[in-house]
């Protein structure tokens, strides 16, 4: 298999066009006709996961979150960032990154978070596309039935890759759970949307004091918040399924390194 083999399917299901404007999403670093034999998937393009794919010896890394966001002048190695460009170049190992234009697909980034945190039934996006209803940012669907916040709560800490950070809950734990919204990563720009669909609590990660403060004050939905690397981690096993179903014969890998950047809590 080719690089530009395995991107094809990558493209097929995370669309570079649905990703949001100020992204950056695509091959990082690689040649399209490099031969790809084994493909490390990861949330960040950090040096533990680039030593996790040198270890293992992986021909592709393909991560959530993109290595440069914004405009660089230099990949010299006096720089974090630089070092692991280097790595990578050095030792043939390509890298791709499929972000918020994974966060809006079907399956997508919440998807996968909102089966590993225990919703059953089918899943809509929160904030579906205009032109396609089943495609957007966060998903609702449905705790089982009888489930308190309390309880939802624990299933959803048990469900997720171990942080130093866990999951922090805001709200009434007797509260009753039946409808919830989810959305991997950073997701307070959803708190409205969340509450304007009425659902009973609303997971995601990176929320504020004031914010969270102000939501629950105002009698909405309960709000669970969960580590950022923990609510992305589920989608990397729904992106190695994709691989693998498409006929690409390559072997994968989820890293299982915790790269969230919070490492003890106290
Ligand atoms: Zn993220």
């Amino acid at each position: 298999m080719t690089l530009t083999d395995v991107i094809e399917v990558l493209e097929a299901a995370y669309p570079p066009a649905r990703a949001e404007s100020w992204d950056a999403v695509g091959l990082v670093s690689g040649d399209p006709a490099q031969e790809v034999r084994r493909v490390l998937l990861a949330v960040d393009p950090v040096t533990a996961v680039a030593q996790e794919a040198l270890d293992w010896g992986a021909d592709l890394i393909v991560t959530h979150h993109p290595l440069y966001l914004r405009g660089t002048t230099t990949v010299a190695t006096t720089t974090p960032k630089g070092r692991l460009v280097h790595a990578l170049i050095k030792n043939d190992i390509a890298l791709y990154t499929a972000h918020t234009n994974a966060d809006v697909a079907n399956p997508g980034v919440s998807d996968a978070l909102a089966r590993a945190v225990g919703l059953v039934g089918d899943l809509v996006p929160l904030q579906p596309f205009p032109d396609d209803p089943w495609r957007g940012l966060g998903r609702i669907g449905e705790a089982p039935e009888g489930t308190t916040l309390g309880e939802f709560a624990a299933g959803a800490a048990k469900g997720l890759p171990r942080t130093s950070w866990g999951i922090r809950v805001a709200g009434d734990l007797s509260r009753p759970v039946r409808r919830v919204a989810v959305s991997g990563g950073a997701g307070d720009s959803l708190l409205g949307v969340a509450a304007a669909a009425g659902v009973d609590v609303f997971l995601t990660a990176d929320l504020r004091h004031h914010p969270a403060s102000e939501f629950v004050e105002s009698g909405g939905p309960a709000l669970i918040d969960a580590a950022h690397w923990a609510t992305e981690w589920p989608w990397l096993d729904s992106a190695a399924s994709i691989l693998h179903a498409s006929g690409v014969t390559v072997e994968t890998r989820v890293s299982a390194t915790v790269t969230d950047a919070w490492t003890r809590g106290y």
